[in-house]
């Protein structure tokens, strides 16, 4: 059916508007524009489905855009920024599952569409049901809800087995299309089981690749199905949301310097095994004295990670900043492109503090720095900042990419206790002859600091 000029252009001007609002989203100073821009864009494709002509089940439609606005708009006032991965994983989840439904409805009418269609339609209906129950797997474990990590018996076998299967039941119905009903159940099952089996895993480190891994996968899967429903909106959405996802994956396994096959085959376990004994012992400081340390350095480098955000301690830390700043310190802030749970999380915590952009700097433009810092400040950060990665070849992080906080003059760090990091990996730097550790919640901490500062005037 060809449609309407009007309800064409309009999918054609949401989809500019994704583009645009995409491209607001790579820098933090617009990102909110770009957010907005895509709702628009959401909001423009949306209304222009309801003039379609002979548009039937209005009223289911309106229902579950309803209680799908609903939960999302509540869900979104309600998260907590920590828990934002899990978030995504949920969201992700949704679109690859609404792509397989959309395959599934075009599978279940039996109307033959040719074998490109036909093909395309597999196709995403494969991607999107492995993101479906993958991600469904990523945020139980992100929630707690599950181990962080279960391996089965010859699991790279089971998985090659799976996907091969569902691979020959998809060229199955390519061939046979239209496809009996039991034939569509089989590969569905197959696919749903690969998404768990895949995930299941995977855990510690490794976590925010293979989720922005499932955002690439539902991207595609959503393209696909959009070009089976004739629609260039779904098609551009998919196309970007594929593109933006893989480019992030790369850049993610890039920063922790593990390959993409690695990642999936032979993942890091949450209870990570592997490093060599660490000598030495943790040494404790006063507020008193990191504040006095601070206050007479020339230069102070800020490593904020993952304590940080449990803490809410980002406005009291820029807080302190300001006070060093004030009393002729370089402060700088230092951020791990994988620190905290999320893709940037760090740079959105310190934007919402009030921090300029032009004391954030990323890895390789602050790492060369660390040798002139006077102090190193370590703020419930830890695998971003452990020198095993650099230099213990038996460590399960070897190799990942990391602050070089240990170069400082002085290290100090706030954490609660001995905890390990999200890798489970120990911490060399916390035994280093110039670290010094300042137990404590990371919010009451930075405040004591501040106290003390403004003691020292
Ligand atoms: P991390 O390695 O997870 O370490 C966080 C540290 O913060 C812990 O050792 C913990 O020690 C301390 N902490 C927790 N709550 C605290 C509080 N209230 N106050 C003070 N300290 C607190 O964090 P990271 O250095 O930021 O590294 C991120 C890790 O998460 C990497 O392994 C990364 O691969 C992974 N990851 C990243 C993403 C992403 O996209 N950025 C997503 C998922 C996972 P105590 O318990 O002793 O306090």
């Amino acid at each position: 059916m060809s449609l309407p000029l009007y309800v064409q252009g309009a999918w054609f001007g949401g989809a500019l508007l994704f583009i645009l609002g995409l491209k607001g989203m790579s820098s933090p100073a617009s990102a909110r524009r770009g957010i907005v821009w895509a709702g628009y864009g959401m909001l423009i494709a949306i209304a222009a489905s309801f003039l379609i002509p002979g548009l039937k089940n209005i009223a289911l439609m309106i229902a579950a855009l309803g209680s799908g606005s609903a939960a999302a708009w509540f869900s979104g006032k309600k998260v907590k920024m920590t828990d934002m991965p899990q978030m995504v994983a949920v969201y992700n989840g949704m679109g690859g599952g609404a792509a397989a439904a959309i395959a599934a409805i075009e599978f279940a009418r039996g109307d033959a569409h040719g074998t490109i269609t036909t093909t395309l339609a597999v196709i995403g209906a494969l991607i999107g049901a492995v993101s479906f129950t993958g991600s469904c797997i990523a945020y139980a474990k992100l929630q707690g809800l599950m181990q962080r990590a279960y391996r089965l018996p010859a699991q790279n076998v089971v998985n090659v087995v799976l996907a091969l299967a569902a691979a020959a039941l998809g060229a199955t119905m390519i061939a046979l299309a239209p496809a009996e009903p039991e034939l569509i159940y089989v590969f569905f099952a197959v696919a749903l089981a690969l998404g768990v089996v895949v995930t299941l895993p995977i855990g510690g480190a490794d976590m925010p690749v293979v989720i922005s891994l499932f955002n690439a996968f539902t991207g595609l899967a959503v393209g696909f199905e959009g070009y089976v429903l004739g629609n260039p909106a779904l098609i551009i959405a998919g196309i970007v949301v594929g593109a933006a996802g893989t480019l992030l994956t790369q850049l993610m396994a890039k920063a922790m310097n593990r390959p993409l096959s690695n990642i999936l085959f032979t993942p890091i376990s949450g209870a990570a095994q592997g490093g060599g004994a660490i000598e030495g012992s943790m040494k404790e400081v006063g507020a008193i004295d990191a504040a006095a340390l601070m206050r007479y350095a020339s230069k102070v480098i800020i490593v904020p990670g993952y304590g940080m955000a449990v803490a809410h301690a980002q406005h009291k830390v820029w807080e302190m900043s300001e006070m060093l700043e004030e009393a002729g310190v370089e402060v700088k802030f230092a951020i791990h492109p994988v620190a905290g749970r999320m893709p940037g999380h760090m740079n959105v915590l310190l934007a919402e503090a009030g921090v300029p952009y032009d004391k954030i700097f990323d890895l390789e433009e602050i790492n060369g720095e660390f040798a002139q810092a006077d102090v190193a400040l370590i703020i419930g950060a830890n695998d971003v900042v452990n020198p095993s990665a650099r230099t213990d070849k038996s460590s399960p992080i070897y190799g990942m990419p990391i602050l070089n906080a240990d170069f400082a003059q002085n290290v100090i760090v706030i954490k609660r206790g001995k905890g390990t990091g999200y890798s489970g990996v120990e911490n060399a730097l916390f035994y280093g002859d110039n670290t010094r550790m300042l137990y404590g919640d990371a919010q009451p901490m930075a405040g004591e600091i501040i106290q003390q500062l403004k003691a020292m005037g």
